[in-house]
């Protein structure tokens, strides 16, 4: 999130001295997410509520979306080859919105987005260890050994990492659950290769507590529930 003092944006907003926003700091007539607020250099960021003589000097407000990404659409912003997921989103251009998490082209599934680039790092950050879980059908049929290899990390020489116990599931002869914590490139595509398995479909069901709605038909989006978004602390 963009941060700034505050005396800074209210001399901005309104277009007032900084010497004298501090004579109306000082005051009290300046509220930060309902409560006063006296100290010039307090930090807000641009979700933050300031009220000036209970009068809100509008910001931004934050926006958090799902979006059920079909298969074909790239997960950026702009491409001069194939639809965006941007183009699905007609009604937020130039809101600032971001991917929190890309998928592949050919990936279908979960895609989270917002302005809220505070709430996007905490779901990316590696710490955190956020699940995603995927759906995958795989060419050739599965076996327990599978389980054993994404339990115990695959070594990637590309970027010299091994990676984090991953949990699959068999579901069918060849469908599989796969949870990852964390996102390397082609991840899934590359773990499945190792095996020399091809994977045949990829689709992402959610990411840490929250579902791509069953109900969102491919190519639709909805903004998340308070509780949704709340998910991520
Ligand atoms: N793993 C992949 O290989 N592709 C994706 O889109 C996501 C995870």
């Amino acid at each position: 999130a963009k941060r700034a003092r505050l005396d800074r944006f209210i001399s901005q907003k309104c277009q007032i001295p900084r010497k004298q926003v501090r004579v109306i700091l000082a005051k009290g007539r300046v509220s930060v997410d309902d409560l006063v607020v006296r100290d010039a250099d307090y930090q807000i960021d641009q979700f933050s509520h300031v009220m000036l003589d209970g009068q809100s000097l509008r910001q931004e407000l934050p926006i958090y979306l799902m979006l059920h990404k079909p298969v074909g659409v790239v997960s950026a912003t702009k491409d001069s080859e194939h639809k965006t997921v941007m183009d699905l989103l007609p009604e937020y251009q130039d809101k600032g919105l971001h991917i929190v998490g890309r998928l592949d082209l050919n990936t279908s599934g979960l895609v989270l987005l917002t302005n809220d680039s505070r709430w996007s790092k905490r779901i990316m950050s590696p710490e955190n260890k956020v699940a995603k879980q995927y759906l995958v059908t795989l060419k050739a049929p599965l076996t327990q050994a599978y389980v054993k290899a994404f339990a115990e990390g695959f070594y990637f020489a590309y970027e010299n990492i091994t990676t984090s116990p991953a949990h699959l599931e068999i579901l069918d002869s060849h469908l599989a659950r796969v949870t990852l914590y964390e996102g390397r490139y082609h991840q899934i595509k590359r773990m499945f290769g190792r095996f020399r398995n091809q994977v045949m479909a990829l689709h992402r069901l959610s990411v840490g507590e929250i579902r791509l709605d069953d109900t969102l038909p491919v190519g639709e989006h909805r903004a998340l529930s308070a509780d949704e978004v709340a998910t991520i602390s």
